[in-house]
This record gives structure tokens, C-alpha cells and sequence, in this order.
């Protein structure tokens, strides 16, 4: 069965085998309201927006799930040298992405914020679980990587259904579980950044993996013929642009692949690979302005160009 509804700002699509179906999406549903209300940035009394609120001031108690995911989000900050950035919010809502407002900030502004900007100044503390920002007006921003905490929520709940098999999608976060008709693998589609919603460039074939497309179609406004899409690069407080216009991460969990096809994108080709290849069961596709197509060693066996506007580079970069 295949179900559809919006939420985390955006179309989340199930389709899910076996007769527990329907139960199993109820259930997945309540867990994503719930991790959403505990993190959106949108909802006022979300903890997230409590942290927010206190910062400069005193530590904040948050659930186990909200600490667990800024946990991560520090983590990869760490390791992307800051090109993930959770402290990013001052300079996105400035954009105000979302908000219909399309307009280009003036720089003074954006210099200003991004003076709030840095990963270093949130404070956890893991026995009490409280969140702290440093200063004052600082604050967080989720939405680099609560999609995929979601959908790693949404697989333990069908595979407590004992759902056989699945694909979890989290507008454009995908989570495949099990195996497609009997198969031993699920075919993807890897999105044409220059095409229609669905139009792909490629696939690859995996089973049981996250797949998580970063991507400058995603959410943007057209400013004077151009586009100016949500993935900032913390070091300008402009839209990430270094060439690489899709970031695509294949792992098990997919809080690791939201963060880090955020990561990569920011990071660029040379950079990103390289992070990449140096994690155990990690693979990225990247995709440039060029049309060219970069795939990490993991995954060259399981890569299919299908788009023959796209040209596929089979050699490894930054090795
Ligand atoms: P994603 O679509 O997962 O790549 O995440 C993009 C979202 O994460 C944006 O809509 C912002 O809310 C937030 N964001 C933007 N730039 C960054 C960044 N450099 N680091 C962390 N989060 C970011
Ligand atoms: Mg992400």
C-alpha cells in the first residue's frame, strides 16, 4: 500500500508491504509529529525553539531523541571542520527560505549573523542531557539532519511490525527496507538536478541502505536570473556554490547520510570524496554544474547512468 502526507515541511510517501501495512504507517506517523514537535524550529514550544530562546542563558533540558540528534550534529560539524553547521539558523532565517519572502539579503546583514554562526559554542552535557548555546541569539537549526533521525525512527517501527519490506520516503530521504518484489536489491532513481520532480539521472541498486539526495532543486528562489537555493556554506553565509549543485549518501542509518549529504555539498568534490571515502560502509554520488557525475569506490558496481546528458567520470578524485 502506498500512503502519502505532509509533514517535516514536506510530502513523506510510504510504501509498505505486508499486513501489518497499515498499522505500521499509523504508528510511524505519531513518531514523526512527535519528533517533529520536539524539533522544529517552526513550532514555538518545540525544544529545539526552547534552547533557542534561553541562549546566552541557562542549559535546557531536551528528550533523549534531541539530544541524541544535536549529538550527532556537533559530531559531524567536527568532522566536516564546520562545513555542517547546526548554528546556522540566524543566517537561514534571514534568507527566509520557505517564508515566500525571495528576496537577496544586504551583506552587512548576513556579516552580522553569521558573527552567531559556530558549532563550537554548543554546549552539551550528556549526564544531565542539556543543550546550551553560548551567546545570546544564537541558535539551531535541525533541518540538516531530523529528516533522517525520522526516517531511521519510521524503519524501527515497521520492522517492529514485521513489515518484509518497504521504502520509507521523506521527501526526497529514502530509507529502503528489505527487498523489492523478492529481489535481492531495490532499483533508486538518483534525481536529474536540471529536471522534473522524478526525472533521474541514474540508480543504484542497494537493500536495507538510506539514501539521502542534498540538492540546490530542493528549496530556492530565483533572484535576477539567479537561483539562490537553503544549503548555506557557513564560511560566507551565501548558498553553498563550489560546483557540486547534488550530494547523494548511502549508509545504514540515515542520520548519518541527511548530515553528511549536507557535509559534502558544502565541502565540494575534492573534499567531500575524500571524507567519504575515508568512512567504513559510506558511499556519495556528487553531481556538478558540468553535468558530471562522481561516484565513491564502494559504489561503481552499483552505480547505472541512464541520462546520457550526464557524463560519468569513472576515476576516483582526491585519492
Ligand atoms: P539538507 O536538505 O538536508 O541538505 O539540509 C538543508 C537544511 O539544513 C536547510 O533547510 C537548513 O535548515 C539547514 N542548513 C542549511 N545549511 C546548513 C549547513 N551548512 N549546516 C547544517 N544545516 C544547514
Ligand atoms: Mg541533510
Amino acid at each position: 500500500m502506498l500512503k502519502q502526507f505532509y509533514a517535516l515541511g514536506t510530502i513523506l510517501q510510504f510504501q509498505v508491504d505486508g499486513e501489518n501495512g497499515e498499522k505500521a504507517i499509523a504508528e510511524a506517523m505519531d513518531t514523526i509529529r512527535n519528533i517533529e514537535e520536539k524539533m522544529s524550529v517552526f513550532i514555538n514550544d518545540s525544544e529545539i525553539s526552547r534552547v533557542n530562546r534561553n541562549a546566552g542563558g541557562l542549559p535546557q533540558k531536551v528528550s533523549a531523541s534531541t539530544y541524541f540528534v544535536m549529538k550527532k550534529a556537533l559530531e559531524y560539524s567536527y568532522l566536516s571542520h564546520g562545513a555542517f553547521d547546526p548554528t546556522i539558523r540566524p543566517v537561514v532565517s534571514l534568507w527566509g527560505f520557505g517564508s515566500g519572502k525571495n528576496l537577496v539579503p544586504p551583506n552587512t546583514e548576513i556579516q552580522e549573523r553569521l558573527l552567531l554562526v559556530n558549532y563550537k559554542d554548543i554546549i552539551l552535557d550528556e549526564k544531565k542531557r542539556t543543550i546550551k548555546l553560548r551567546l545570546k541569539n544564537q541558535a539551531l537549526d535541525a533541518g540538516g539532519i531530523a529528516k533522517g533521525f525520522a526516517a531511521d525512527q519510521v524503519k524501527k517501527v515497521f520492522q517492529k511490525y514485521q513489515i518484509p519490506s518497504a521504502i520509507i520516503n521523506l521527501g526526497g530521504n529514502i530509507f529502503v527496507l528489505g527487498k523489492e518484489n523478492g529481489e535481492s536489491l531495490w532499483g533508486v532513481g538518483i534525481q536529474n538536478p536540471y529536471g522534473q520532480r522524478d526525472e533521474f539521472v541514474g540508480a543504484i541498486r542497494v537493500a536495507n541502505k538510506s539514501i539521502v539526495t542534498s540538492g540546490n532543486y530542493e528549496r530556492y528562489f530565483i533572484s535576477n536570473g539567479k537561483r539562490f537555493h537553503h544549503i548555506i556554506d557557513p564560511r560566507t553565509g551565501y548558498p553553498s556554490e563550489n560546483g557540486v549543485i547534488s550530494t547523494t549518501t548511502i549508509a545504514d542509518y540515515s542520520i548519518d547520510t541527511d548530515a553528511l549529504s549536507t557535509c559534502t555539498y558544502v565541502m565540494g568534490l575534492a573534499e567531500g570524496m575524500k571524507l567519504i571515502e575515508t568512512l567504513d560502509n559510506v558511499d556519495a554520488i556528487f553531481i556538478t554544474n558540468r553535468k558530471e557525475i562522481y561516484v565513491t569506490s564502494g559504489i561503481k558496481e552499483n552505480f547505472v547512468l541512464t541520462n546520457k546528458k550526464f557524463t560519468y567520470v569513472n576515476t576516483r578524485i582526491g585519492a
